[in-house]
């Protein structure tokens, strides 16, 4: 791996805020200043592609991502973006629950929460809407 790619790799798995590429890159810059934010692109897809990293699956933009590989669900805030992570152990069996009702070969799931956020609920909340 590159010096590079072992960079932005670690800055991923330090963050719990599953930043997007920019706040990576700015991240990534404290430790190599030469970096460029295409280079920050470039390894972010490479590595997404190889599984060592997760695309955060969100309806906003920018796109975000996830150093954490392991088996958890993201909830996202619908009026700021922020995404924190939930473990859900309920969820565990999932694939298994809905195997009997399917006649495809299930081989995963994308599943995704919604919501608003405390500092969001709060706004709303003394903005009257
Ligand atoms: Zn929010
Ligand atoms: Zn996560």
């Amino acid at each position: 791996m590159t010096k590079q790619r072992q960079v932005i790799l670690d800055e991923l798995r330090k963050s719990k805020r599953h930043p997007s590429a920019d706040e990576i890159y700015r991240l990534a810059r404290r430790r190599l200043p030469a970096i460029s934010l295409g280079t920050v692109y470039r390894n972010l897809r490479i590595m997404a592609d190889r599984g060592l990293i997760r695309v955060v699956d969100s309806a906003g933009l920018p796109r975000r991502f996830d150093g954490d590989v392991g088996e958890h669900y993201h909830v996202e805030c619908i009026d700021c973006g922020n995404v924190i992570d939930l473990l859900a152990d309920r969820l565990r069996n999932i694939d298994e629950a809905i195997r009997d009702q399917c006649p495809y070969e299930i081989v995963g799931h994308k599943l995704s929460f919604r919501g608003l956020c405390p500092s969001c609920r709060q706004a709303r909340a003394s903005s009257g809407s």
